[in-house]
């Protein structure tokens, strides 16, 4: 799934606001304004339709943390150093999968399919569960519209989907710390 990393923000926000609203509804004051849109859940399960998985607009990278790295290398039975030179290159100081040089689609999207799906990267596997998406207005416009697993499949709670916007959230500070790291070591070099 490409993804557009904000360096400067994390989304933890929607997040938070998401946690204190369901707690308020479970205590029974009933306010509906505070209460997320996937209150009731989700329907949604990947189609492979390798959708997400293509270049479009400023969602173009698929972005890999170390603990990805080190996950995707192991799937594919590699060291870590030889796949970060194989299969990775550098964006914005950060590590992300080298695009397909035919297309640029992610080089292990084969035939419409995730050819690395057991090791694939967080950002793969938390979408469409992303913290900067899970408000009503962009799920809707964005996500809904345009990602044809949703609706399909089983339904997953809202504490599944606030785990899986938590894990991309921590997964985006990573890449922040790694990115600050890999500037510095720039420098001294
Ligand atoms: S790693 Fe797999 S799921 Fe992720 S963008 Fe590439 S083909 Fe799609």
């Amino acid at each position: 799934m490409r993804y557009k990393f904000d360096r400067n923000n994390l989304c933890l926000n929607d997040i938070s606001n998401a946690r204190a609203s369901i707690s308020i509804q479970e205590q029974g004051t009933g306010n509906m304004k505070l209460t997320p849109f996937f209150k009731e859940g989700i329907q949604f399960e990947c189609q492979g339709s390798g959708k997400g998985c293509v270049s479009h607009g400023e969602y173009g990278e698929v972005y890999m943390t170390l603990e990805d790295r080190k996950r995707m290398a192991k799937d594919l039975g590699m060291k870590l150093a030889p796949f970060t030179a194989k299969y990775c290159h550098q964006v914005d100081s950060v590590w992300a999968l080298k695009p397909n040089p035919a297309g640029g689609d992610c080089i292990f999207l084969k035939n419409k399919k995730c050819s690395v799906y057991l090791g694939r990267p967080t950002q793969c596997r938390t979408w469409p569960f992303w913290p900067d998406v899970m408000n009503a207005r962009t799920w809707k416009k964005e996500i809904a519209s345009f990602c044809p697993g949703v609706g399909k499949g089983r339904t997953h709670t809202a504490e599944e989907m606030i785990l899986a916007a938590t894990e991309q959230t921590e997964s985006e500070k990573a890449l922040r710390q790694e990115r600050a790291e890999n500037i510095k070591k720039a420098r001294r070099s």
